[in-house]
């Protein structure tokens, strides 16, 4: 095992191959190595931490602790008291019948008292519990008919075990399969193995702080003392969190500092095409689409790399200002790609592009992960040979296979499911003589302001803010689960005028396949009333049967289309005018803010129903209502935030948003405004992090997997 107590090198520390220094190769290491841990205990611990390094275990910070070091009498313990008990064990009561529990009944000087088990093993309890010992139990006392007892206890030991068990115990969150015992041996396995490292904060900034050091504050944060200790703004969290604020900052940072050291090319803005295009379109640009597509024009036109961020609420506009920017580079001879999240995204950009483009005699090609075999070569050979000027695709435009004849532009929409990695793999699409990609990234998730940069970095941002003409606002309500059937009876009536509707039934945390089950179950009731006009999406079908639902839906062969999440990003049937959201408590405010937005694209009344089981919470209640308060999604962007917290707010499961291991935004939003600031002066003296702190740096950067920033400076 590596010692914890080398001093903290001064000097460079030695680099392994892939460049991670060996300092940190303790904490690279499997979770199996750990102390209880077998394969099977590994997997659970992925499933808890995502990861399988002893620095993922690590990182698993307690939430809560209990303190056991109380140690009274049994007539001086209270009920619903934690305490540690020094008892002696006087007999076993089992039970007449399976279903009742098992007594071991116990005393110490001042009373008696009953251990508690169901569905208790005789031959285990005998074992542990043998008549006449004297034994230590930690747990929570009940009264059970004026009678002290405690129910499972948590620990149980004898006179040696007492160290280890009067305690403060940290408490965990958890997964099925590992208890809270069996992960702080972990943990205990693991905090030894901490290395002493080579300090990379400011030191005058750590001192006025009172920053403890790296390793030290590691230790603290699974060692909480007092309520205090869990906040996030005691010294050891804030020291951690900052930690990992400035990594994601620095990492941002190099990606746009070195992305903006590229010379881009200065493309040739609008002209003819332009014109013809605009002149197409049944409407005249928005203000907002007018000054957006002005920062772009004036990105393009010069020899920098454009990376800009355009926000804009769903049904803000977005597309035509992409497609003007597309039209930019096809103008200066380059190619433009459009990258979507998904199949049916990518197919429809491509129905709504192609004839578009076309209409300007632009060639526009399709490329997804469905294209196989001989059609795919084709398409492969229009991109590679240039014939193809615009490539409309999803995730396969980013494999290495695929090259371009001259890759200009990458429009990439609904950013938040891509992450920084496929911008660099993208980047890398260029053409080396010509320089790099220009990249505009389309998000219809208002990301709030703070989390942009968490996100971004200081990427450069335009807002759609202001919403195309004549849309009507959508009624919102929100429907207990048991005014379902009126509701229902109600949307029957809207059907026999023509409203098509969305159902959108909840993922389900726990379970990959409940979720489906949950819509199967809704999907089959509906059917049940409205017959064979009712379809069912989820995202466990193949992408072809997904889509052939999807187009019976737009076409009108389907009044109502159950589905989870799987609709949330994009689709466009303007003839939906409403939408149910099942569970709607189960759903971020951003989330259910993007399902809305599904409907209301027409110019007809939209209704929006959020179902709830009864009784609501209080701040379930006021979550929903905000939906009823208000459209903008920046606002309620920031109101879910406030609520809930930044991890949470995308929904983690498909944001490509970090999730943060300790930083928690609002609470550290402080922390993050001085972390932008800290990386930019470190990028602006040491942008290629080679002075000692940078070295220490760069230790950081790998500490929170924020590494394949250094990639950047291996690659140019
Ligand atoms: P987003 O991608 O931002 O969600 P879209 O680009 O799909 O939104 O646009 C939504 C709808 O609004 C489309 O049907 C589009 O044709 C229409 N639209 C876009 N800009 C305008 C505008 N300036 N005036 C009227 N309608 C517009
Ligand atoms: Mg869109």
């Amino acid at each position: 095992m590596p010692s914890s107590s080398g001093k903290a090198s001064d000097k460079a520390q030695p680099k392994a191959v892939n460049d991670r220094p060996f300092v940190l190769d303790p904490l690279f290491r499997r979770v199996t190595e750990l102390a209880g841990v077998g394969p099977r205990n590994a997997a659970f611990l992925a499933k808890l931490t995502g990861g399988d390094k002893i620095l993922d275990v690590l990182w698993h910070k307690p939430i809560d602790f209990i303190d056991r070091r109380f140690n009274p009498d049994i007539s001086a313990a209270q009920a619903g008291q934690i305490v540690t008990l020094s008892l002696r064990v006087d007999s076993h009561n089992a039970p007449p019948r399976r279903n009742l529990p098992y007594r071991v009944k116990c005393h110490d000087e001042t009373a008696t008292i009953d251990l508690v088990f169901f569905h208790a093993h005789k031959s285990w309890l005998e074992k542990q519990l043998p008549i006449g010992s004297d034994i230590i139990v930690s747990g929570k006392i009940e009264m059970f008919q004026g009678h002290p007892q405690m129910v499972h206890p948590d620990a149980i030991g004898s006179e040696e075990d007492r160290e280890s068990i009067e305690t403060l115990e940290p408490i965990y969150p958890l997964t099925q399969g590992i208890t809270n015992k069996v992960l702080r041996k972990c943990i205990d396995d693991a905090l030894p193995r901490l290395p002493a490292l080579t300090e990379w904060q400011d030191s005058a900034w750590k001192a006025k702080n009172k920053w403890p050091d790296w390793a030290d504050a590691m230790r603290t944060l699974h060692a909480p003392q007092e309520a205090e200790d869990l906040h996030p703004t005691n010294p050891e969290r804030a020291r951690l969190a900052y930690d990992e604020l400035l990594a994601n900052q620095l990492a941002l940072g190099m990606v746009r500092y070195h992305q903006r050291a590229r010379k881009g090319r200065a493309f040739e803005i609008g002209g003819a095409l332009r014109e013809k295009l605009l002149a197409s379109l049944p409407f005249s640009l928005t203000g907002a689409q007018i000054r957006s597509t002005e920062d772009i024009d004036s990105d393009m036109g010069r020899k920098d790399q454009m990376l800009r961020l355009l926000q804009g609420d769903v049904g803000a506009g977005k597309t035509i200002v992409g497609a003007l920017a597309m039209l930019n580079a096809v103008a200066s001879g380059a190619q433009a790609a459009l990258m979507a999240p998904t199949e049916i995204l990518a197919r429809q950009h491509a129905e709504t592009f192609a004839p578009m483009m076309e209409a300007c005699g632009i060639s526009v090609v399709t490329l997804t992960g469905r294209d196989k075999g001989k059609a795919r070569e084709e398409i492969l050979t229009q991109i590679a040979s240039g014939e193809a000027q615009i490539i409309i695709g999803t995730h396969a435009l980013f494999q290495d296979k695929i090259i371009f004849s001259d890759l200009g532009l990458a429009v990439i929409d609904e950013q938040h499911r891509f992450g920084v990695h496929q911008r660099l793999m993208l980047a890398a699409k260029g053409k080396k003589d010509k320089g790099g990609v220009d990249i505009l990234v389309m998000t219809a998730t208002p990301i709030p302001r703070t989390l942009t940069l968490t996100a971004y970095g200081d990427m450069d941002v335009s807002r759609l803010d202001e919403k195309p003409p004549g849309r009507k606002p959508i009624d919102t309500r929100l429907i207990s689960n048991e005014n379902l059937g009126a509701m229902i009876e109600g949307i029957g009536r809207q059907i026999k005028n023509g409203a098509r509707v969305y159902w959108v039934c909840p993922l389900v945390e726990e379970s990959e396949f409940m979720d489906v089950a949950a819509a199967q179950e809704r999907y089959e009731i509906l059917q049940a009333t409205f017959g064979e006009r009712v379809g069912l999406v989820h995202g466990r079908m193949k992408a072809e049967e997904k889509d052939a639902v999807m187009q019976k839906f737009a076409g009108g062969d389907l009044d109502i289309l159950v589905a989870t999440t799987v609709i949330e990003v994009g689709v466009n049937v303007p003839q939906a005018t409403i939408m149910v959201i099942e569970h709607a408590e189960r759903f971020g405010l951003s989330q259910l803010h993007q399902l809305r937005g599904r409907v209301g694209r027409g110019g007809d009344q939209s209704y929006c129903f959020l179902v709830y089981p009864p009784p609501l919470s209080g701040t379930a209640k006021e979550r929903l209502s905000i939906m009823r308060q208000t459209e903008d999604g920046f606002l309620i962007a920031e109101k879910d935030l406030e609520l809930r917290g930044a991890g949470e707010i995308l929904g983690t499961r498909q944001s490509g948003m970090p999730v943060f291991k300790v930083a928690e935004l609002p609470a550290h939003n402080d922390l993050l405004a001085a972390a932008r600031d800290d990386s930019r002066l470190i990028l602006d003296k040491d942008p290629r992090l080679e002075t000692p702190r940078g070295e220490a740096l760069r230790l950081l950067l790998y500490l929170f997997e924020r590494d394949q920033a250094i990639r950047y400076l291996r690659s140019g």
